[in-house]
């Protein structure tokens, strides 16, 4: 008879655990023989004990036999997927995903909605009218299939054990775990079907992970275990000092990817990110000149079609969206100063847009999708007195209008320009 007491005193006291245990564990929390109090307990010694590679790989395979698993062996050719651990107007899986599908790969792409001060990608999918994130499993075998590409949040089909956990060690302080953050990531990816995955672990004062050497551990640890689960697995870090790209925000991010991928407008910072996960994609993938590859895509305009053809699949309208989502509240920064950006606290950025509308407090919050912000300085630029920064925009006035005061601890301006060393791509 498996007893939860006698696991939970056994990882408390730093020992290991068979994968019998595991499996017994995760098995019964899901009949609900284990309660959500005992799984507290178990979550918390693992946050101080840590979890042995042999535990860790367990603990995944259970998690995903709690749903099913899908499987494309079907298709010929590789089958991707690349994951963030999150930012500010991080708008790459919406760039990136298109550029792999045009460039003869498969993309079933699992996505999350906004963590804490980060932006989802499934928020701002849902920003455009009628897009249906939360389509059926089958439905999104036959996009993927069809299209080559296919992006919707995580349903109950799909690790719904991973669904039951987060939501404990989000009201348990437990989120900041590595070999849980690992297993969560990594569980999903791989009951998604996927051959490669490359991981972009950002670091910087906008991200999770503030170091670089923190980014460097958390891409080990993630790459090792999905290599041990037979997903190709290689990850870059880049830099979240500052918002990726022009704009951070919903429908403004949607529309960014798009003239991004009608070859438009490209942000230099966002165009490197992009290339270089496409380009590990591709390489991975065993497609020579990954480079020229990306670039035809761009320029035949072969991954917006796919992008706008994905989109409607999952019945959304791009052109009621231009039409609809016009912000009607703005409100411009200014500098109060002449000199240069120094630094831009980008959490707090990230947090503001969440009071703006473009995230939630509590699970039934409602999202603006018009809001968000556009960014027209980057750290180093030289500034004007009265030049504009940043313009945040929304249909919230009463949000609007309060946002002046707390733009004077987010954005500063120093007399030299001191040297911060930023990069937009560390590893
Ligand atoms: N994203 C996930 O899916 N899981 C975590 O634990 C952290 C980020």
């Amino acid at each position: 008879m498996f007893n939860p007491y006698k696991f939970i005193e056994k990882k408390k006291l730093g020992l290991a655990h068979t994968p019998n245990e595991i499996e017994d564990f995760i098995q019964s929390f899901l009949d609900k023989k284990v309660e959500e109090s005992q799984m507290s307990a178990w979550l918390m010694a693992v946050f101080f004990n840590g979890l042995s590679k042999i535990e860790l790989n367990q603990y995944v395979k259970s998690i995903i036999s709690s749903g099913q698993q899908l499987n494309f062996s079907n298709l010929n050719d590789f089958i991707i997927d690349k994951h963030s651990t999150g930012g500010v107007g991080d708008k790459v899986s919406l760039i990136a995903g298109p550029i792999l599908a045009a460039c003869n790969c498969y993309v079933p792409m699992i996505v999350g909605r906004s963590l804490a001060h980060t932006g989802g990608t499934l928020d701002k999918l849902e920003s455009i009218k009628g897009y249906q994130g939360n389509i059926d499993i089958n439905q999104f075998k036959k996009n993927v299939r069809d299209n080559r590409i296919s992006i919707v949040g995580q349903s109950k089909e799909i690790c719904p054990a991973d669904k039951y956990i987060y939501s404990i060690r989000d009201i348990t302080s437990t989120i900041d775990s590595f070999p849980l953050i690992c297993a969560s990531i990594i569980s999903k990816k791989k009951a998604e079907g996927i051959e490669g995955l490359i991981l972009d672990i950002k670091a910087g004062n906008g991200a999770f992970m503030k170091t670089i050497e923190d980014a460097k551990k958390l891409g080990k640890s993630l790459t090792e275990l999905g290599n041990s689960l037979s997903i190709k697995s290689e990850y870059i870090v880049s830099d979240m000092n500052q918002p990726l790209g022009r704009s951070a925000g919903l429908w403004c991010e949607i529309k960014e990817s798009i003239d991004f991928l009608k070859n438009k407008d490209k942000d230099p910072n966002l165009c490197k990110v992009v290339f270089k996960i496409c380009s590990k994609a591709l390489k991975m993938s065993n497609q020579k000149e990954g480079k020229k590859l990306i670039k035809k895509a761009l320029d035949s305009g072969a991954a917006y079609e796919i992008f706008e053809r994905m989109i409607k699949s999952h019945k959304g309208n791009l052109e009621k969206s231009y039409k609809e989502n016009i912000p009607k509240y703005s409100f411009t920064f200014k500098a109060n100063k002449d000199g240069f950006l120094n630094k831009i606290d980008t959490e707090k950025l990230g947090y503001l847009l969440l009071e703006i509308g473009g995230g939630r407090k509590n699970s039934k919050d409602k999202i603006d999708p018009t809001c968000g912000l556009s960014i027209n300085k980057k750290i180093g630029d030289k500034i004007h007195l009265g030049e504009p920064i940043i313009e945040i925009f929304g249909n919230k006035k009463n949000k609007i209008d309060s946002v002046e005061k707390i733009f004077e601890n987010i954005i500063f301006i120093s007399d030299s320009k001191k040297l911060n060393k930023i990069s937009t791509i560390y590893e």
